[in-house]
């Protein structure tokens, strides 16, 4: 019997949330504890979500070790975003940060303490006192395990407030009616193949990270990039796809993170004659500058000689001068890294490390109540109904170019309960669901039927192997106007491949090669989008750094490259026709004045 809409299976609820990590369990508990009915959809056990990889800690200005207010936090924030991000959201954050953080607290998350019992707090890259004076102890850390004490606090919390969960449940398509509402999603059960049909008045994607799109990443296989294929499909645009942070401290050769908290407790970078290079960079800061930074500062003394190893192609992190009292106390997992992905005993001996791709800045454009937005004739924020986006997957966007280490947990959980609250107040005000559009499951079931027909043509894998070399190759640290270019022909040839990908194992029962060959499809979203928006921003911001844009820090028209003028605008990228439209950042923040732009030094 061929499928279609009234022949598959349907569940109501008040609330879809697509993602288990830890800002879709941050909204879940918040609806759950407001008696909606909610629904959580994850690929994997929600506990084993990439949230609980995050290592080295959750920013808030609770100033417990040296002195600090949440004004620092926000200007700090905003130079780290290189004045991408939107200082509306930026003041919200930093100002919910301390409350956010006592209420995990409350919740029973174990952070480390002080002697007085506070919690914890380390430096971090980019976390400032006094508007860059001087280092901040500004993360709040449980050991180097915080993303692990987070996920399973929130989901001890979610069990005991009886969200529904639904695990290892893949969601397909957004499903839109005439009218552009968002009603509800598809889904794939894992371990019976079938498709289900979820209704929601509100449905909230929470998927995470496409760190995936690259070959050489510290994220999860799953971060595929998931629910910005959903978005992108439905018509619904990404935002700033062309800023992908690399974490300066990959393990060389493993991809595995080495937690920025290492640099925090005071590991130091060294080049190949033994030298704290950092100090040269940015004399201030030193090796706790931003990530965008020091990354760049690595390639820079790799290339000219100073790697480390027998093809000088790496630096090295030294841990030694710690002692092994502090690396098992505050680092134990990063000493259980350096055993088994390089074989070197971090309390001995100096780690090599190369930068790695770990975050995307940009996603689906999100109001700080995690509202989804799209231009709309004139409008250019307007709400798309029934949907909203929280965490690595959305931008609202707080961390423009370039995001300080620790905020991204803290944009998970101020971000996931205020949109909670906000869904809350909207399901009051509306009792009702709206109706199915007559082609709700059309596009899903294509996409299926696709699969399940094909005869011939190429495995999902060769295809998403090409995707990740094409991006290695031509979105990397330091990039040029010609190679990315080249990366745009390159990438529109694979999107050509991607209709033909072959199911050989048609079998439905836990058949992964079906769920890889879904996913493939959502990587290609996050690959387009972030190869075709790059190519086109023709200056040096943050993360993006382009070789024939680059200026020295005193030119007066340029410095560093950063053209404001022209340049000061949020990317949004339309799929259906790869078109690009821009909208202004944000400069007006909620209460305070704004942090105007200058050369961001160190
Ligand atoms: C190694 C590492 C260390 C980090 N350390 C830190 C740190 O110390 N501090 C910090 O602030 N940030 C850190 N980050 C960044 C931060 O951890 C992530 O940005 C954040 O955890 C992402 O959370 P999330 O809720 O958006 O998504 P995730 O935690 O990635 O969860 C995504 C969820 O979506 C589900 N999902 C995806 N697609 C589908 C689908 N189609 N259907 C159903 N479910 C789906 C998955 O199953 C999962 O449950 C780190 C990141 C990495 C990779």
């Amino acid at each position: 019997m061929a499928l279609n809409a009234s022949s598959l299976p349907r569940r109501k609820f008040d609330v879809v949330i697509v993602g288990a990590g830890g800002s879709g369990m941050r909204a879940s508990l918040q609806l759950s504890r407001a008696g909606l009915n909610v629904a959580v959809l994850s690929k994997v056990f929600p506990t084993r979500s990439h949230t609980v990889a995050a290592q080295g800690g959750i920013g808030a200005s609770l100033g417990n070790m040296s002195e600090d207010n949440w004004h620092y936090h926000f200007y700090d924030t905003i130079k780290g975003s290189d004045w991408l991000g939107d200082q509306d959201a930026i003041e919200f954050m930093c100002r919910e940060a301390p409350k956010v953080v006592y209420e995990l607290e409350h919740f029973g998350m174990p952070f480390d303490r002080n002697p007085d019992g506070t919690i914890y707090q380390r430096p971090f890259g980019g976390h400032t006192a006094n508007y860059g004076e001087k280092p901040v102890q500004r993360a709040c850390a449980a050991a180097d395990r915080t993303g692990h004490a987070m996920l399973h606090t929130l989901y001890q919390q979610n069990v005991k407030a009886r969200t529904n969960f639904f695990v290892e449940w893949m969601a397909l398509d957004l499903i839109r009616d005439a009218e552009g509402d968002v009603v509800g999603v598809t889904a794939l059960e894992m371990e019976t193949g079938d498709i289900h049909i979820l209704e929601a008045k509100t449905t909230l994607l929470a998927t995470g990270g496409a760190g995936r799109i690259f070959a050489a990443s510290t994220n999860a296989f799953i971060n595929t990039g998931d629910g910005l294929g959903m978005a992108a499909r439905a018509g619904i645009p990404l935002q700033d796809m062309e800023f992908w942070q690399f974490h300066p401290t990959g393990v060389a050769g493993a991809g595995v993170l080495l937690t920025e908290g290492c640099r925090g407790e005071g590991a130091i970078l060294r080049n190949s004659d033994g030298e704290r290079f950092m100090e040269r960079y940015a004399p201030t800061l030193k090796d706790l500058a931003p990530r965008d930074f020091v990354s760049r500062c690595m390639d820079q003394e790799i290339k000219q000689g100073r790697g480390c190893g027998p093809n000088k192609d790496y630096v090295v992190l030294d841990m030694t001068h710690l002692g092994a009292d502090t690396i098992m106390k505050r680092l134990p997992s990063v000493f259980e890294i350096g055993h088994n992905f390089a074989n070197v005993d971090i309390t001995k001996e100096p780690i090599p490390v190369v930068p790695t791709i770990h975050y995307q800045m940009g996603g689906i454009p999100t109001n700080i109540h995690g509202q989804v937005v799209t231009p709309n004739g004139q409008i250019p924020n307007a709400i798309v109904n029934g949907l909203y986006a929280v965490g690595e997957c959305s931008c609202v966007s707080v961390h423009g170019a370039n995001r300080l280490g620790t905020n991204s947990l803290l944009d998970l959980v101020v971000f996931g309960r205020a949109a909670g609250n906000h869904i809350v107040e909207f399901n009051n005000k509306n009792k009702n669901h709206k109706p199915l559009p007559a082609d709700a499951v059309d596009r899903t079931l294509e996409r299926v039927a696709r699969l399940d027909s094909s005869t011939s043509g190429e495995y999902a894998q060769d295809v998403a192997n090409e995707i990740r070399s094409v991006m290695q190759q031509h979105a990397a640290v330091f990039r040029t106007q010609a190679s990315m270019n080249e990366g745009v022909t390159k990438i529109l040839e694979v999107a050509k491949r991607v209709p033909n990908i072959a199911l050989k194992d048609k079998s439905k029962v836990f058949n992964t090669a079906r769920v890889e060959a879904l996913e493939v499809e959502n990587l290609i979203e996050a690959a387009k989008a972030t190869m075709i928006s790059a190519a086109a921003r023709t200056e040096c911001r943050g993360a993006h750094t382009v070789e024939d844009y680059e200026r020295p820090a005193d030119d007066p028209q340029f410095p560093l490259g950063r053209n404001d003028a022209e340049w000061m605008k949020h990317t949004l990228f339309f799929s259906e026709d790869n078109r690009l439209e821009y909208k202004p950042v944000n400069l007006k923040p909620l209460t305070v004045e704004s942090v105007p732009p200058k050369v961001r030094t160190f």
